[in-house]
């Protein structure tokens, strides 16, 4: 039996589970450690069932839960090299401080690049959405998740016990198929301003699943990857005239849209109508943007595009969500 099961998807955390009746994926680990064991309850998964643990990139709504996951459940961690060194540069304090003071610090470095990104006409920190300047605040000085507190102040106050310590990690390599357990991963390059950003091709049980967010353009490399997949969870981040509209900075606007940005729900649309072979059972919609997208303006755009090609067994559409996991998905 095949499970694909999202337990959140958008700009404040992404998770989601692949299994086979064998092997358990979670692929990101975009809230805390405490969320995401209460929603895979919540979705009946049992977190000590879990096998691994896989990253797309660094970006904080998919790895804020990473370490203190991985630690818990005692699993390895599979990601690329670069993706692996930009999370430890950025866990890791340069000196012993106040679990404050790093949060002040944090929030002085994002105001520097911000100042920076101003003045080259680019935005070079986090996932803008939401914009930066909200995304510090909201992130890192209020409310901290007790748990995540209580780790990051004990790894300060022993330096010999690092924040960024896993139990393993394993380095993969875009392009290049491995296996963990009975489940096959291609993981695919993505243009998006991360170091290393990946999507992934999961082979279970003779299915394919294929996973592409956070992601400015689908580049015509990618089209072989998404193709006889049968799910297919793609991007549908934002609609173009709300972020145009929108509270945005115009950086963070322009960041967004970008070749290296998210897609839009165009995008994903003429993807779906142009590109996409439409041998999916399910499409899910997913990384929509909580500030300049509407659920209806995403599946409106997606059903219009899949139009004729949905039926009883193709191209069912689901839409994942940031406050909850959704049912999840069982190919039998
Ligand atoms: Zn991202
Ligand atoms: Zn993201």
């Amino acid at each position: 039996m095949v499970r694909m099961t999202v337990l959140a998807s958008g700009s404040k955390g992404n998770s989601t589970i692949v299994a086979s009746s064998t092997t358990r994926i979670l692929v990101d680990a975009g809230l805390s450690c405490r969320e995401i064991l209460r929603r895979m309850k919540a979705a009946g998964e049992d977190p000590a069932d879990l096998d691994a643990m896989l990253i797309t990139h660094e970006h904080q709504d998919h790895v804020q839960g990473l370490a203190v996951t991985a630690r818990r459940l005692g699993i390895p961690v599979y990601l690329t090299e670069p993706t692996h060194r930009a999370w430890v540069r950025w866990l890791t304090p340069r000196k012993r401080i106040t679990y404050a003071e790093w949060l002040e610090q944090r929030r002085k470095q994002g105001a520097e690049l911000r100042a920076q990104g101003t003045e080259n006409g680019a935005v070079p920190v986090a996932d803008a959405d939401p914009p930066v300047t909200s995304r510090v605040n909201a992130d890192y000085t209020a409310e901290p998740d007790p748990e995540e507190k209580a780790a990051a102040e004990e790894s300060l106050a022993e330096p010999e016990k690092d924040p960024a310590a896993l139990p393993a990690v394993e380095y993969f390599q875009s392009g290049n198929l491995f296996r963990i357990g009975d489940i096959g991963v291609t993981p695919f390059t993505i243009p998006h301003d991360a170091v290393d950003p990946v999507g992934f091709v999961f082979e279970v049980e003779g299915a394919r699943l294929g996973v592409a967010t956070d992601l400015g353009y689908i580049p015509s490399n990618l089209h072989a990857h998404l193709r006889r997949c049968d799910v297919l969870m793609l991007e549908s981040n934002h609609d173009l005239e709300m972020l145009r509209d929108g509270p945005y900075p115009w950086a963070v606007k322009q960041r967004v849209m970008s070749r290296v940005g998210h897609l839009s729900n165009d995008a994903a649309a003429e993807f779906l109508a142009r590109s996409y072979d439409g041998h999916a059972a399910w499409v899910v919609l997913a990384h929509l943007s909580e500030s300049n997208n509407l659920p209806e303006l995403a599946r409106i755009s997606a059903e219009r595009a899949l139009r004729d090609k949905m039926n009883l067994l193709a191209n069912k559409l689901v839409l994942a969500e940031q406050s909850r996991p959704m049912e999840p998905i069982v190919l039998e």
